[in-house]
């Protein structure tokens, strides 16, 4: 199966002559599809080159972050440590299940704490009992994390990504995004950022020491479509979502970060803003959140 898949749109947008395909990075990987692993690859790689034991990071409950880094750890063959966001409940969540089922140690932190990140206390306490950790930032979100995310794009690219102007991806911290950006191979890299305040996020982006010198209108921020922040599921994006799957009954989109992005397209092709040229969508995993939400 091709992961370059054609996206059919609402009969009034393939009329005006829209065309929308969408690269699956969701099915590239079994136990960790979408942008994480190749966040992760480099790292995992140093961790190894300098003989770590552990590789130790943040995230939250249902991060996708922390469930990629439980699968490459254990292909890698390296221990893994997550420092979860608050108290760790009785019950876990699918998410941690699956990341202790692979081998990896829970710790809980402070909320307080926790988001001071590699500065944590729990960082150093870590440290001093866990002899040998290398540390990822929550997310992946580094210049070793960069690099892998330029490498996936050249990958995109000379797979048949290079007949598409407008390349569209979504935004957290906008590491993947840098990564991407740096690939000046695609013309043109539209990016709608899953969270609230988005805008920060382009400078972020350029900030990336390869993309300072770089011609920035290639950059296209579009900040209105996180549909309410960081993981809001409001009832216009699950309708939208239902509509989208009764087209696309084959392709799921991820809730927090690509389908805002789909969104956000479709929303701009309904009132005519968006380019008429070939878009390239591309996927950035994420399905195992789902089990975040009460469906
Ligand atoms: C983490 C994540 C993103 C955001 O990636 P950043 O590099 O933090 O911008 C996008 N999509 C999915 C599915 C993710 O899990």
């Amino acid at each position: 199966m091709s992961l370059f898949q054609t996206i059919v749109l609402p009969k009034e947008l393939s009329d005006a002559g829209y065309q929308l395909t969408i690269y699956r990075g969701d099915l590239e990987h079994q136990g960790a599809p979408g942008n994480k692993w190749h966040k992760l690859k480099y790292n995992v790689e140093k961790a190894q080159s300098l003989k770590a034991k552990y590789v130790a990071t943040f995230g939250g409950p249902y991060s996708n972050h922390l469930h990629a880094l439980g699968n490459i750890c254990s292909e890698y063959g390296m221990q893994s440590i997550a420092v979860v966001r608050g108290e760790l409940q009785p019950n876990l969540t699918p998410t941690l299940i699956d990341f202790v089922k692979q081998g990896g140690l829970l710790w809980p932190s402070r909320r307080s704490d926790y988001r001071l990140g590699l500065d944590s206390l729990i960082r150093k306490e870590i440290d001093l009992c866990m002899d040998g950790c290398y540390w990822v930032p929550e997310g992946g979100s580094n210049q070793l994390g960069m690099k892998g995310c330029l490498d996936w794009s050249k990958r995109i690219y000379e797979q048949g990504g290079n007949a598409f102007p407008y390349w569209a991806m979504s935004a957290g911290t906008g590491t993947t995004a840098a990564g991407f950006f740096e690939n000046q191979s695609i013309a043109n890299l539209c990016v709608v950022p899953a969270i609230k305040g988005g805008e920060g996020l382009r400078q972020i982006i350029m900030a990336n020491e390869n993309n300072t010198k770089v011609d920035d209108s290639r950059l296209i921020m579009k900040t209105d479509y996180h549909c309410g922040g960081y993981a809001k599921l409001p009832n216009t994006l699950r309708e939208f979502l239902e509509e989208f799957s009764l087209l696309n009954p084959k392709i799921q989109l991820d809730p927090v970060y690509t389908a805002k992005v789909l969104f956000g397209i479709v929303s701009e092709m309904l009132n005519r803003q968006w380019p008429t040229e070939k878009t390239l969508l591309i996927h950035t995993g994420g399905i195992q959140g789902w089990r975040g939400y009460n469906e």
